[in-house]
């Protein structure tokens, strides 16, 4: 068939008209044929029963009836009307039930003529009733391409309600199916096909509109999620490939004085495997000559910091400086505390520049960063100020990435002649599933494997109504000399609200835990960050025991004798938040404890959640819970991202396809880089088309 058939616009299509064309486009994004015999169906209806209306049952399962309307009557109710049809078949009667939709049901619908019907029933006063039925005439019905197996394609409510049912939908691509007389060319080369066995691109396409046995429609699945993986697979490894061919970064092969003093003579502690592996990899890359976009996951007390010093270390023993980012001001001070402290026996010079940094300091840093005395800067985002100037800024690590936008980052590039290398550090773990198919397996490293003799968090789950026991464990804890957090959510569309809840929550705590025996904190947002870093340092020096905070406090705050995180509404939070802050217990030697604290009111999401905490530690478990309940994307980051708005296949339910379609993507680039093979012509083709129509965001760089 001649590929150009399919760019023909939806239009042109019978039974297609100018209105229906537009609400294809609007609703569906359906603009060509192309675009129509790739909407797939979520899901399929079971078909192969006919019910009568004497067997039906109270549970009000999807069942097909077959029988006449015998009347239809409109019923005023308080707000609006519905219209009423009564329907039967030889066993019995029931009543179909719309509540829109009135004049086209009116001008449509025939009396005593043989349908089937479709959809789920109720059971009311002793009545079966159906209501917004699927229709169809018997006689069309068993004519029809259609299957035991039916389609289910997605839809909105404005189509249904302009009357553009499943069934048109079924209808339209019937006719699809017709007019290119069901032929389309084949994407994957010969041997993939033979490999895998696949069906043909037609056979799969076919059998997903229209099953003809179970067995095909599996087989035709399997066969379009490969396709729709692969060439997203495809994408990703030739992106790589041209990055790491045009994007050339300063080759640090040295490994000197600074990096082997410090491993050898004054590493605090032994490095976890993972850490070293870690460690490597960036070795590794800031050797190759192109420029390093490494994301570096780590659950939170995992041992970042050491990396990202260590990494700095590399580049100073170039001769080039480094940077190290963080989100707040709090954070960039403990970073700035932590690195000073590990490099006390090392001769480095480090300064740390934020929004409170004093202009004559502010001065004498950006002069010694531009004469080249300093070696390392860390600070928040007034690193990006335009006053900043590096010498030669080798090296730029970002921790917490998901609090800086793409551009920002960005702006650390044009001090350079060649932009630095850059590590993102983050402990938001993206589930391997879906790092795999934004990144390929290209530049994520992970650091998968916590320091030994890490105690792991106790989490509970306590209603409201326990209040009074978790008062009382947290005075024993206090007793212990241990020190609390009690966090409230913060959303920002009610932000007033969050905010009495959380001075309600003060108040009470203030009451049940009264002074002088015992010292709050309290931290919020609508603070100024001068009374925060002050609220913030009496607790980090142990002058109060208990942090009442929103959760400004989530990213990265360390003070190991904290260990008891307390989390208000804690249904109200995701879950990679509610792990995030969960993390900032369980740093220290003592045994730390997670109590989630929520009403008896749960939503089943919300139940989920509070479960999955209380079951696991691991934040990669978590992140794909999380994933499988919100879907790909709602996921942070990752709502620019095209690649995610798959047509068939589910990235985490196909795991397993996706990680063949990329071997076989990599096999066929490792042998033909360029796709230049007569046997790899249909696949430089659809690439090309694949490639216009997604764009593989850019996520690091
Ligand atoms: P994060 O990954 O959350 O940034 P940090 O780098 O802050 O974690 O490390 C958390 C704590 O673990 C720190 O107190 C650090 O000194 C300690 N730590 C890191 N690596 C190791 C290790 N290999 N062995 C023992 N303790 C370690
Ligand atoms: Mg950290």
């Amino acid at each position: 068939m001649n590929p150009n058939l399919l760019q023909t616009p939806i239009d042109y299509l019978k039974g297609v008209g100018p209105s229906r064309a537009e609400l294809l486009r609007k609703e569906l994004g359906i603009h060509t044929y192309q675009d129509l015999i790739n909407f797939f169906p979520n899901r399929y209806l079971d078909k192969t029963n006919y019910y009568k209306i004497n067997q039906l049952q109270q549970n009000s399962a999807e069942v097909q009836i077959v029988g006449k309307i015998v009347n239809i009557r409109t019923v005023e109710q308080q707000r609006g009307k519905r219209m009423v049809a009564e329907f039967v078949d030889e066993t019995g009667k029931m009543e179909l039930v719309w509540f829109r939709g009135h004049k086209w049901i009116r001008e449509n619908l025939k009396i005593n003529t043989p349908y089937v019907i479709f959809g789920k029933t109720n059971w009311f006063n002793g009545l079966f009733s159906m209501p917004h039925p699927e229709m169809e005439l018997l006689e069309e019905h068993e004519k029809s391409l259609r299957t035991a197996m039916q389609p289910v394609y997605p839809s909105s409510e404005k189509l249904v309600n302009k009357g553009i049912s499943n069934r048109v939908i079924n209808n339209l691509m019937q006719q699809l199916f017709i007019e290119t007389k069901g032929r389309f060319y084949d994407t994957l080369p010969k041997n993939i096909h033979e490999a895998l066995k696949l069906i043909s691109r037609s056979e799969a396409l076919f059998n997903v509109h229209f099953p003809t046995s179970q067995e095909l429609l599996s087989k035709a699945q399997f066969r379009l999620k490969f396709e729709e993986l692969f060439y997203i697979q495809l994408q990703l490894l030739v992106k790589n490939m041209i990055h790491k061919k045009r994007i050339k970064g300063f080759v640090f092969e040295t490994i000197g004085a600074n990096f082997e003093d410090f491993y050898n003579e004054h590493l605090p502690f032994e490095l976890t495997g993972a850490q070293k592996k870690v460690i490597k990899e960036i070795r590794s890359d800031l050797g190759s000559g192109a420029q390093m976009n490494r994301l570096l996951q780590g659950d939170v007390g995992s041992g970042k910091t050491i990396v990202a010093l260590m990494s700095m270390l590399i580049a100073l023993d170039n001769g080039f400086q480094a940077c190290l980012m963080a989100p707040t001001e709090i954070l960039s001070v403990q970073h700035f505390q932590g690195l000073i402290d590990l490099c006390k026996e090392l001769n480095t010079s480090i300064e740390i520049l934020t929004g409170s940094t004093k202009a004559s300091k502010r001065r004498e840093i950006h002069e010694k960063l531009e004469n080249g005395e300093l070696d390392i800067l860390i600070g928040t985002h007034a690193l990006l100020e335009d006053k900043v100037k590096f010498k030669n800024l080798g090296l730029a690590i970002i921790d917490e990435q998901h609090r800086f936008g793409v551009e920002q980052r960005s702006k650390l590039w044009q001090k350079n002649s060649l932009p630095p290398h850059i590590l993102v550090m983050t402990a938001t773990p993206i589930p391997r599933t879906l790092a795999m198919s934004l990144y390929g397996d290209l530049d994520v490293s992970v650091i998968d494997e916590l320091p030994p003799g890490r105690r792991p968090i106790k989490t509970v789950h306590r209603y409201d109504s326990n209040r009074l026991k978790v008062f009382r464990f947290i005075r024993d804890e206090i007793e212990k000399g241990r020190q609390i957090y009690i966090v409230y959510p913060l959303i920002q569309e009610s932000e007033k609200m969050d905010y009495k809840d959380l001075m309600d929550g003060y108040e009470s705590i203030a009451r049940e835990f009264p002074m002088p025996k015992y010292q709050i904190s309290i931290v919020h947002g609508q603070m100024k960050p001068a009374d925060k870093n002050y609220e913030m340092e009496r607790f980090v020096n142990g002058d109060t025991q208990i942090m009442v905070a929103t959760t400004v406090i989530e990213v990265g705050v360390n003070v190991p004798n904290a260990s008891v995180m307390i989390i208000e509404s804690a249904e109200r939070f995701g879950l990679s938040q509610l792990h995030q802050l969960r993390g900032r217990v369980g740093r220290g030697a003592e045994q730390s404890y997670c109590i989630l604290m929520s009403g008896h009111k749960l939503s089943e999401d919300g139940k989920t959640r509070l479960q999955t905490m209380v079951s696991t530690n691991d934040g990669f478990e978590l992140a794909e819970v999380d994933l499988k309940l919100r879907g790909p994307g709602n996921l942070m980051g990752t709502q620019q991202s095209g690649i995610l708005n798959l047509k068939i296949a589910d990235i985490v339910k196909d795991n397993q396809i996706l990680k063949s379609a990329r071997a076989y993507a990599k096999q066929m680039l490792t042998e033909d880089p360029d796709l230049q093979k007569e046997e790899h012509a249909m696949v430089k083709y659809t690439y090309a088309q694949v490639a216009k129509h997604k764009n593989i965001w850019n996520y690091i760089s």
